[in-house]
């Protein structure tokens, strides 16, 4: 199914994410961990890429194609082009449509931390990915990267709310954005992208917290704020990692309510291979009876 067409039979979609296991261990690695997040019943899993390190182009595909096929989810598979040429990426499309699956997630990826350039004639942006997209695989339903507080290299909410515009009108069908820890964030960004005539549904991504390092790592990586109550959380568990976790599904499952509550199109868990925190997760929003069929 088209995820865009999740979004017009109920709000909020809700989604989980996972990402490959390392490139020397096939998908038969993380069986468990999709039985149990499928057993979730989560409208759909996305499945994350990495150009280079862990996962890569086949194993993301063989994974979101195990979802959807073994499991009856929707999948879907994460695609960046920055190391890519336009021909590897088509190939990857080819997979992707022979696996019988009907999204794609489109990013640009990050630049590669080597400093080396992007080969000849990779797409620049991910707009130019989605336009291509659009071009050649019309049927494919395309997802694509939103940013409530801005990307990290972009300058100004108006150039992140333009970049966004720019990604809808090259073919993108929804959105999901980079995490974020306070909601007044995303309702923000929610009513400035709406203002700037973005239509398509928005997602907003929550990632619960884990530990100390985990959040460090994501704020130098994406420039996520973060509120003085979760800096009393890591300090009051500092040597109490289950307590840590626990008061991290907590404080993601509050969030995640109050999305729900604020009338968020979509509610996209970063999951982390983690189905207990997906558990905690769905039960809060569905106790919170947020998941409601489309009137
Ligand atoms: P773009 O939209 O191309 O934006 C990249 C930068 O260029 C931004 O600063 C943007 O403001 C700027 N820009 C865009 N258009 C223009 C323009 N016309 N002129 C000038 N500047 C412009 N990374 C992975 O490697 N694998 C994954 O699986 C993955 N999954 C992700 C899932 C989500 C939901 C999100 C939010 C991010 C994900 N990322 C992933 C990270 C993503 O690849 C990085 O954030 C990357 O740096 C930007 O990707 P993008 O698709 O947003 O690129």
């Amino acid at each position: 199914m088209r995820i865009a067409d999740l979004y017009k039979q109920k709000r909020p979609v809700v989604s989980l994410e996972i990402f490959p296991p390392k490139k020397d261990q096939g998908p038969e690695s993380i069986l468990d961990t999709l039985e149990a997040m499928t057993d979730l019943r989560p409208d759909f899993i996305s499945v994350t890429y990495s150009a280079g390190g862990s996962g890569g182009s086949d194993i993301t595909l063989d994974i979101a194609g195990i979802i959807k096929e073994r499991y009856g989810v929707e999948a879907l598979p994460h695609l960046t082009c920055i190391q890519s040429t336009p021909q590897a990426v088509e190939e990857r499309l080819d997979k992707l449509l022979s696996k019988g699956l009907q999204n794609v997630m489109a990013l640009r990826g990050d630049l590669p931390a080597d400093g080396s350039l992007p080969p000849e004639g990779a797409y620049t942006y991910a707009k130019d990915l989605i336009a291509a997209i659009k071009a050649r695989h019309p049927e494919l339903c395309i997802g694509g990267a939103a940013y409530a507080e801005g990307h990290i290299t972009c300058d100004s909410m108006e150039e992140n709310l333009s970049h966004l515009r720019q990604k809808e009108e090259a073919g993108a069908d929804f959105f999901v954005t980079q995490l974020f820890f306070d909601n007044e964030m995303f309702y923000r960004f929610h009513e400035a992208a709406r203002k700037a005539g973005i239509k398509a549904p928005i997602s907003a991504g929550v990632m619960p917290i884990l530990g100390r390092s985990q959040i460090q790592k994501m704020i130098f990586m994406c420039g996520a704020s973060l509120p003085s109550r979760i800096i009393r959380i890591l300090n009051k568990y500092e040597n109490d990692p289950d307590g840590l976790v626990k008061a991290g599904i907590e404080y993601s499952s509050e969030q995640l309510q109050g999305l729900a509550a604020h009338g968020a199109d979509g509610l996209h868990i970063y999951s982390m291979n983690r189905p207990a925190i997906a558990r905690g997760n769905l039960a809060a929003i569905r106790q919170g009876g947020a998941e409601a069929a489309r009137v």
